[in-house]
């Protein structure tokens, strides 16, 4: 059997496949627009999704952006976790190249369940201020 060729994407500028990004231009998108939206996100949101905690919260990316501009501001990908869950989904599930979004999911409604979290993410109607 033939060995497929690996699918390796070159960064075009203007397009969003991103898989030879620098950490610069991923760290771009943390810019004073995400800081603004970041802070209006957890006021509403004052609690970790996943565990229930008010300590030290992330906005997370349910679905890890890996330097997708889309994915990064979509509204409804946003979660909160306190820094403990957030570390833990990233280190169980974002980090690879492709995420593990499925068991990711499934740890969250797990941990949840393990907590007896009820609420809900309140989706931001726009981003930035
Ligand atoms: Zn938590």
């Amino acid at each position: 059997m033939k060995k497929s060729k690996q699918f390796k994407p070159k960064k075009v500028q203007g397009n969003r496949v991103f898989n030879r990004n620098t950490s610069t231009e991923r760290s771009k998108l943390y810019d004073q627009t995400w800081q603004i939206y970041r802070y209006r996100f957890l006021h509403y949101n004052k609690r970790c999704y996943a565990c229930g905690s008010e300590e030290k919260l992330h906005v997370d990316h349910l679905l890890p952006h890996k330097g997708d501009v889309d994915l990064f501001k979509k509204l409804n990908n946003h979660i909160p976790l306190c820094d403990r869950c957030h570390g833990q989904v990233t280190t169980l599930f974002d980090r690879f190249k492709i995420p593990r979004q499925e068991e990711k999911l499934k740890w969250l409604h797990d941990k949840r369940a393990e907590c007896g979290v009820v609420s809900s993410v309140k989706v931001l109607t726009r981003y930035g201020r």
